[in-house]
């Protein structure tokens, strides 16, 4: 049975890294049958930000890739917050010191702190492994009894790895395939910090065993402590889980990994939601379709051309081998993109509610004549050129208000001598159509037109500008039949006062 986690650590708000890792994940599981499960690695006090697991467990909700099992979906496997199983670690350190796998040091922040820089005048960096151990104050170089005296007498201590003496550490990741490590330059790393509390590495390794993970499959930024995780594994003899490593998210400019100040510069957001007063992909008016779209193009690839992919889609093709092992290079324009074609998708009811609320906002309150079926006619219109439901106001205002200024130059450049005439006329013909509808109308000023022997352009173009302002839009007769010959004839009306 395969079980994957994904394990934010709750400091903030989750940035679309990982949301990517948790949908890499959520992919696997299910492509798998198996289960998906969301473990909050707070363990750091220090960085823990209140609200930030309600946000990540919102935003994976928004998304649309719930969790299996986790805190408030408890399984066999619980508790799911790290804080809340704290209890559990220590044995596990201590079962390490007793096999001779990891020991207890007593040095102080000032000790530390003055090997380090002592190093650093000589050009070289400290490290706490056997290069060093002889130096500093643990269980390695203190006797058996100073070291029970010290801990029975209440001295501060941490519990830190032991790594081995000059030797390759063959490593396995599913992305990147074998990875050797020189484990001379392996710190000892702290496993048991000296306020009762496990480290990141200790939590994250016991609790991966302890909740059955099949796979780990998370950031490249972990990748430095694979080695670690592998010596963890071997030293507790259990089997460690297969692992991979998924490509960093890189800038738009392809220099450097992407980041929470990247976004906010440049004006897109990096957040699935808001927070505080941040704008989130939510809040910009994206799709959660088209956001998991997106994600899952970073890294990844199912190896045709193949873009527009469904949730369900993505479960089908989805596997790991085909995941990338360079840089993904984050392109807003292109999640713009994603969500104009998932905007086209959706029918135009759909749209038209989603529209109705800004629509309400922007006219104070709906008119009766703008229901929804109204609304719904006028965004088949317009959807085309629209990437977000935000984008229908300001491509359609006309629709629902007059135009308020005429555009300058349009006006500098298609309002002639003879204009007014024309339009007055066009006003009588208006009037005398029959059935006003698109069609119609079409043929009709068409006829006339030609009747008159006028050119198409200097009736058309000056009739859009008052019509809607400007030179753009759709079909006009389509505007003109939407509007209404009332109003039609209004706005003429109003532009040849
Ligand atoms: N708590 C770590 C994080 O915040 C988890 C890393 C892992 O998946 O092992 O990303």
């Amino acid at each position: 049975n395969i079980r994957v986690r994904f394990a934010p650590s709750p400091t903030g708000p989750l940035h679309i890294g990982g949301v990517r890792t948790a949908l890499f994940n959520y992919l696997f599981a299910k492509k798998n049958k198996g289960t998906f499960i969301l473990r909050i690695e707070d363990t750091d006090q220090n960085r823990y930000v209140e609200g930030a697991e309600e946000y990540i467990i919102d935003a994976l909700n928004w998304c649309g890739i719930p969790f299996d099992e986790g805190p408030g979906k408890e399984a066999n496997f619980g508790p799911y917050r790290q804080s809340e199983r704290k209890g559990l670690y220590k044995k596990y350190a201590e079962q390490l010191v007793k096999n001779g796998k990891a020991y207890y040091a007593f040095d102080t922040a000032e000790t530390l702190d003055f090997h380090r820089k002592d190093h650093e005048e000589k050009g070289k960096t400290f490290i706490y492994n056997w290069h060093n151990r002889e130096k500093l104050s643990n269980s390695l170089t203190l006797s058996p009894e100073e070291t029970k005296a010290r801990i029975e007498a209440g001295e501060e201590h941490v519990i830190r790895f032991k790594t081995p003496y000059k030797e390759t550490i063959a490593l396995k990741d599913e992305i990147r395939g074998d990875i050797s490590i020189d484990a001379s330059l392996l710190d000892d790393k702290v496993l048991f910090k000296g306020d009762g509390m496990p480290t990141y590495h200790l939590a994250n390794v016991v609790d991966d065993h302890l909740m059955e993970i099949t796979h780990v499959i998370r950031g490249e930024e972990w990748l430095p402590s694979l080695a670690l995780h592998y010596q963890l594994y071997e030293a507790f003899e259990w089997t460690p889980p297969v692992f991979a490593h998924l490509p960093l998210i890189m800038k738009p400019t392809g220099k450097g990994k992407l980041s929470k100040r990247d976004g906010e510069k440049m004006g897109f957001p990096v957040f699935p939601l808001s927070w505080n007063s941040s704008m989130g992909y939510r809040e910009a008016g994206y799709f959660p379709e088209a956001v998991l779209n997106f994600l899952a193009m970073l890294g990844w690839n199912s190896g045709d051309d193949k873009e527009i992919y469904s949730l369900s889609e993505l479960i089908a093709a989805f596997s790991l081998d085909r995941v990338h092992n360079s840089g993904a290079r984050f392109d807003p324009e292109k999640t713009k993109w994603y969500n104009h074609q998932y905007l086209q998708q959706k029918t135009d009811g759909e749209l038209a509610t989603s529209f109705m609320p800004i629509l309400e906002e922007k006219l104070g309150s709906l008119p009766e004549h703008l229901d929804l079926k109204y609304v719904t006619s006028v965004v088949s219109l317009i959807k085309e050129r629209a990437d977000f439901v935000n984008d229908f106001w300001e491509l359609g205002s006309y629709f629902f208000v007059r135009p308020q200024i005429y555009e300058e130059k349009a006006v500098k450049k298609q309002w002639k001598e003879q204009t007014p005439e024309i339009l007055s006329k066009l006003v009588v013909l208006l009037n005398d159509i029959q059935v006003f509808d698109s069609e119609t109308i079409e043929n009709s000023v068409k006829e006339w037109i030609g009747e008159q022997g006028l050119s198409f352009g200097m009736v058309m173009a000056p009739l859009r500008l008052v019509i809607v302002g400007g030179l753009k839009g759709p079909h006009l007769f389509d505007i003109l039949a939407r509007i209404g010959r009332e109003e039609s004839t209004k706005r003429i009306d109003l532009a040849l006062r």
